[in-house]
């Protein structure tokens, strides 16, 4: 026996990711095979670059596990009500089961106002009140898909995550808040730290599970962590070095490597899941409204 500490589990997003498209996928045939076509609208508002690719990847994952996707793309210069106009179309159309407004939304519309205006059985981003609400009280609902990836994850490397103290570092609407809340129903003690907490550091060293989703560069390392937990990093971060530039997450991952038990590199942990998890509920979604219509 040498007493070394044994060598962190990277967590593999992309095989993840995989798995539940697989999933998804073999669902989606057998669906079809009864004559039901899942589909998911897409909602582009203008030409922002980074939104484009996102939107893109999810029409093509779309393809992919056998979801029909209609992309409908408006100009930055749209009205809310014109929006709003789209949304409610989408809402009132029977072949359409999911939709997603890509975020975020030109200054000039009330993103509250759009997000509110989505049927809530069709919100597979999760992000209507009506969703908040119920993820908040425990019931089974349309959940954020990026933190529903990262529990996916969680579950995959610990499996019960019963007792485990958790600590969420962000309290965003999309990520820390309802990350927070899908640990506490996984019986998970929690933790929520933002940049308000007086020692972020000293709350997060007393974690079995840390999740960041702060958007600040390498902000957690070692000094962070307790030996042994498990760390997934949300953040994306594009740092410029020199000429290049290549993507960070929220975690010091090298530094990090020297405590943690098992961690998501950044890429390929946390971002794949965010798109296989859009699938899943738009599976999810097509399900519960044929099954209330009587058709499944
Ligand atoms: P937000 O900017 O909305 O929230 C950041 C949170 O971090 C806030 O709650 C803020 O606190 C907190 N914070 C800021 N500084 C500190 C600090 N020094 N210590 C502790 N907490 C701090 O970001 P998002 O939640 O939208 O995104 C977070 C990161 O995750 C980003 O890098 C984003 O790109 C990435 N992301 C990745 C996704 C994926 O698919 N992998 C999907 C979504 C996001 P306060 O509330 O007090 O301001």
């Amino acid at each position: 026996m040498t007493g070394a500490q044994a060598l962190p589990q990277v967590i593999d997003g992309k095989a993840a990711a995989a798995q539940v498209l697989a999933e998804v996928r073999e669902q989606v045939l057998g669906l079809k095979e009864q004559g039901l076509q899942p589909a998911l609208a897409v909602v582009l508002v203008g030409s922002d670059a980074a939104s484009q690719v996102y939107v893109r990847n999810k029409i093509l994952r779309a393809g992919e596990v056998g979801i029909a996707s209609l992309e409908y793309a408006l100009p930055a210069t749209c009205t809310l009500a014109e929006l709003l106009d789209l949304i409610a179309q989408l809402n009132a159309d029977s072949t359409v089961n999911g939709i997603l407004v890509q975020l975020p939304l030109p200054a000039h519309i009330d993103e509250n106002a759009v997000l509110q205006s989505v049927d809530p059985a069709k919100d597979v981003d999760g992000f209507h009140s009506e969703n908040v609400g119920g993820l908040s009280q425990g019931r089974n609902v349309l959940t954020p898909c990026t933190p529903a990836g990262c529990l996916r994850l969680l579950k995959n490397t610990l499996g019960d995550l019963r007792g485990k103290h958790a600590v969420v570092v962000g309290r965003s609407n999309i990520v820390g808040k309802p990350m927070a809340a899908l640990l506490l129903q996984a019986d998970c003690s929690v933790t929520v730290v933002h940049s308000r907490s007086l020692d972020a550091a000293a709350l997060c060293r007393q974690a079995d599970i840390v999740v960041a989703a702060v958007g600040r560069p390498n902000l957690i390392d070692a000094s962070w962590l307790k030996t042994g937990c498990v760390v997934i990093d949300v953040g994306i971060n594009r740092l410029s070095v020199g000429g290049s530039s290549r993507l960070v997450g929220d975690v010091d991952y090298a530094s990090a490597l020297t405590k943690a038990s098992a961690i998501t590199p950044v890429p390929g942990g946390v971002g794949p899941m965010t798109i296989a998890l859009l699938m899943n509920n738009t599976l999810i979604a097509a399900r519960q409204q044929w099954a209330a219509q009587g058709t499944l």
